[in-house]
């Protein structure tokens, strides 16, 4: 498949499909999504409208930004998928949808999420890895959220079964850090 390569930059941002009981996670989402907005960038995710998921791609309609979204048919409903979207993709496998964002992406984020956030950042970072890419992976740290996911990296490195390099794969940054990015 062909990789479309749009005006402006994408950052494709993987989060959660549930808001999570802390507000701030929220909150990070639709200043995440305003920021998009307002700098230009284009929104790249998974085209549900529930969790935190929806809060980022509502702040980034609402402040005028571009959105393409990516939902495998069968997660149509369960994720509420959001049709109104510039670009919305119905995928038939989850493979296909993360290949999609993944091709649509300069810059790969991740805010806070669960189990499926967490998966798409390991295939990320293990693809750049591998040396299957060099676009750079952001995870947003709201609240500490991600501490205990960096520790779990540093401890791998540690006991031997990741290079130390692998730390410098993707940038732990906060949300602040990642606007003034986006601005550049
Ligand atoms: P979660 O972080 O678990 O709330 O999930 C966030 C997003 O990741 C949702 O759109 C899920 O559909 C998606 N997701 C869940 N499992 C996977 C998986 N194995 N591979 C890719 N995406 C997934």
């Amino acid at each position: 498949m062909p990789s479309q390569t749009p005006a402006r930059p994408s950052l494709c941002v993987f989060c959660g499909a549930k808001m999570g009981v802390n507000p701030a996670h929220a909150e990070a989402a639709r200043r995440l999504g305003q920021a998009i907005a307002a700098q230009g960038w284009r929104l790249v995710y998974g085209a549900g409208d529930v969790g935190l998921m929806g809060e980022v791609a509502r702040a980034t309609q609402g402040a005028g930004g571009a959105t393409f979204g990516v939902i495998p048919v069968h997660l149509m409903q369960m994720e509420v998928g959001k049709r109104d979207l510039s670009t919305f993709v119905v995928t038939e496998t989850m493979h296909e949808r993360k290949k999609v964002m993944f091709m649509n992406a300069d810059v790969i984020a991740m805010l806070p999420g669960g189990a499926g956030s967490l998966d798409e950042f390991f295939e990320v970072l293990t693809w750049a890895q591998i040396g299957l890419h060099q676009k750079p992976i952001w995870l947003i740290d709201v609240a500490g959220y991600w501490h205990p996911l960096v520790a779990l990296i540093d401890h791998v490195i540690a006991q031997g079964f990741a290079a130390p390099s692998l730390r410098d794969l993707f940038q732990v940054l906060t949300l602040e850090e990642v606007c003034a990015r986006l601005e550049k």
